[in-house]
């Protein structure tokens, strides 16, 4: 048993998630506290919301509101949707709470005492219009690293680098976009980063063997480049108030009091359960483990910043940070800014969590990006989720539940193929979640169901009950077992069905109380509930429809191949007055008109009959194409065209717009 801290990225209380922050940030660490809990180990896994900062009150001057009130509203928004994907956590808080401001001003407190924080006189750009200074998202410019034209004053959206906003090109402030930005002088504290580029470079020279190539290099890289200073204070109203003399229109920056959230929230998680000094074990205990999980866009401050001022404080350094690439969207970055995105809620009014923890893990953009799409979403719950694993969970309870309804049991030695099968899955399963690689434990998983499915057309309990009942008996006891396992196993991805599942089979257990091991158990009888399908298959074209509305474009759809005007001159179109309407003798959906041209009439079949009746006919104005080859419908002669517009299940017939003569050319 060993004590395992889960930190799971701070996501801004700014905007709603999206479905790029649960298959970077949430759904990893999930799978990962629900498999050390089943293995035994005790997780702590916290993280909430980032209340402070720039991105909260450009978002509060947006929406016309205090920050105070745009950072509750999305935390309660983003608590509910953690809590209904079934994300885990032992303490999801925020960072606006009295525990965690002690926390962050005691850890302040103590890398000042230990010789690491300074008071500076620096440059900072200020709006002259505005009458104020502008901290990081208020200034806006060129990246001098990429040239991308909307880098902000803190970090590059485009290439991941922090920044400061000295370094933009063409700065501009977001207040006022004709000011133009001064810089001007003003004291802030400063953290020494700088000094602990060789402390940390030693710490990443050697046992990161289990560290993601990704993430080992982007640091190494970061830290070879050498390190800045950085300030920890910002003239801004909103945020941790410095208790320092002249530091009253200050707050702590929000890069360097989130990172503290980790700590404080264990603190305050200990707090919560009565016991203040629980969260000691997983801080102050040598063997405890600790991993911290986000999106690709974090990691400096995950490897080289909060590492630098937990070094700082004598504090645990990280044991792995397995940042995960990102999640595109039809082939471009989820932007919240932006509102290019797939929201958490709204997927969650339409659609089972399940469904999308199965899919987001099966696509884990672990190595590289991974790309969402709508089309893959429902091929792959259909045709994996669905066609592979639960179809055979179903098959084998369902048929066993039904032949065998007073139950089943089979002392038989069990000794297959299928078992073999299933223990080295398990370890497979288990290394690759150990070492955070869950899109290869899943793949696994689904091998193994895949495994079950061929056994069991090869069984043929079907045939089986016929033939020899009591063999039937004891390939059903095996394939239940097998279910069994199966559940076990995929319940860090899928709590609620792997449990669904668990409870079809008869057993009064939670599959937490029995635990990880329970996979490989053996049970000789089984008397079952009755079982429903554990999902339900998704239809393509209704969800097409729904998530992909048709683009509005200009373009007409299927216009035909172009004609000349004297091909148009060729047709020669009439307005007459319909005289006389019959019925066709031999066809119900036909009319007989007899269309008057100013003395000449031209009998016309027309299938109207069912969408105008006789008397909306009789006696209106219409236009007719009438040099059109004659053609026979049913025995009857017609002697043109009349021209109706035709919509999507409208029909509706052309006509003057003002009374005119029978016998007019239409052009
Ligand atoms: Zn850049």
């Amino acid at each position: 048993m060993k004590h395992v801290l889960v930190c799971v990225a701070w996501p801004y209380a700014n905007g709603p998630l999206h479905l790029g922050h649960m298959a970077g940030c949430y759904l990893p660490p999930d799978i990962f506290a629900r498999y050390h809990r089943l293995k035994g180990n005790k997780v702590l896994m916290v993280s909430g919301s980032d209340m402070h900062g720039t991105p909260i009150t450009v978002t509060a001057q947006q929406e016309g509101k205090t920050p105070e009130q745009v950072a509750m509203e999305y935390h309660k928004l983003n608590s509910d949707s953690i809590e209904r994907m079934g994300i885990s956590f032992d303490l999801f808080s925020h960072t606006h709470t009295e525990e965690h401001a002690e926390v962050a001003l005691s850890i302040l407190k103590k890398l000042d005492d230990n010789g690491y924080i300074e008071p500076r006189i620096s440059e900072e750009p200020y709006d002259p219009i505005a009458n104020q200074f502008l901290p990081d998202r208020y200034v806006e410019g060129t990246c001098p690293h990429c040239n991308y034209d909307s880098a902000r004053g803190d970090q590059c959206d485009d290439c991941g680098k922090t920044l400061d906003s000295k370094e933009l090109i063409n700065p501009r402030s977001k207040l006022n976009p004709d000011a133009k930005i001064e810089f001007r002088e003003t004291e802030h504290l400063f953290f020494k980063l700088s000094e602990f580029r060789d402390v940390l470079l030693e710490w990443l020279s050697e046992g990161k063997e289990h560290w993601r190539p990704s993430v080992i290099n982007f640091t190494r890289n970061w830290l070879k480049e050498g390190l800045i200073d950085r300030a920890v204070t910002r003239d801004l109203d909103w945020g941790i108030e410095i208790p320092r003399e002249g530091y009253e229109n200050k707050r702590m920056y929000v890069w360097f009091e989130a990172v503290m959230g980790y700590y404080s929230a264990s603190v305050h998680w200990a707090k919560n359960q009565g016991k203040p000094d629980e969260w000691k074990k997983w801080w102050e205990n040598e063997d405890s483990e600790h991993y911290y999980f986000m999106a690709k866009d974090n990691i400096p401050f995950h490897t080289i910043i909060w590492p630098a001022m937990l070094s700082g404080c004598g504090y645990k350094l990280p044991y792995d940070v397995p940042a995960n690439e990102y999640l595109l969207l039809d082939s471009s970055q989820f932007s919240k800014s932006r509102r290019h995105a797939i929201w958490i809620p709204d997927y969650l009014d339409r659609y089972d969590p399940e469904l999308l923890r199965f899919y987001l893990a099966s696509i884990m953009p672990e190595q590289k990006d991974a790309n969402f799409t709508w089309e893959d979403y429902v091929t792959r719950i259909n045709t994996e989720l669905i066609g592979n694993y639960g179809n055979l969970m179903y098959r084998v309870m369902s048929f066993a539940n039904k032949n065998f309804p007073e139950g089943l049991s089979s002392k038989n030695p069990v000794n297959n193929e299928l078992n073999e099968k299933t223990k080295i899955a398990f370890d497979k399963v288990s290394e690759a979640l150990e070492a955070c690689k869950f899109k290869k434990a899943l793949q696994a998983i689904m091998e193994l169901s895949q495994a079950g499915n061929i056994a069991l057309n090869d069984a043929a309990p079907w045939k089986q009950v016929k033939a020899d009942r009591e063999a039937c008996e004891t390939t059903l006891v095996q394939f239940l077992n097998f279910s069994s396992s199966l559940s076990v196993l995929m319940s860090p991805f899928l709590p609620e069905s792997s449990q669904k599942a668990w409870d079809f089979l008869g057993k009064d257990s939670k599959i937490e109380d029995l635990g990880w091991n329970s996979a490989l158990d053996f049970q000789d009888s089984f008397e079952l509930k009755q079982p429903l399908p554990l999902f339900t298959k998704l239809n393509m074209e209704e969800i097409l429809e729904k998530e992909m509305p048709p683009e509005e474009t200009n373009e007409l759809a299927n216009v035909k191949p172009e004609v000349t005007f004297d091909d148009f001159k060729k047709l020669d179109i009439r307005i007459g007055t319909v005289e006389k309407v019959q019925e066709h003798p031999n066809a119900d959906k036909l009319w007989l008109l007899d269309v008057n041209f100013g003395g000449p009439v031209k009998r016309i079949v027309t299938g109207l009959r069912g969408i105008y009746e006789h008397k909306d006919l009789l006696g209106k104005k219409i236009a007719v194409l009438v040099n059109l080859a004659p053609a026979k419908f049913r025995g009857e002669q017609s002697n043109g065209m009349l021209l109706a517009a035709e919509g999507e299940g409208v029909v509706s017939l052309l006509e003057p717009d003002k009374d005119i003569e029978d016998g007019s050319e239409v052009h």
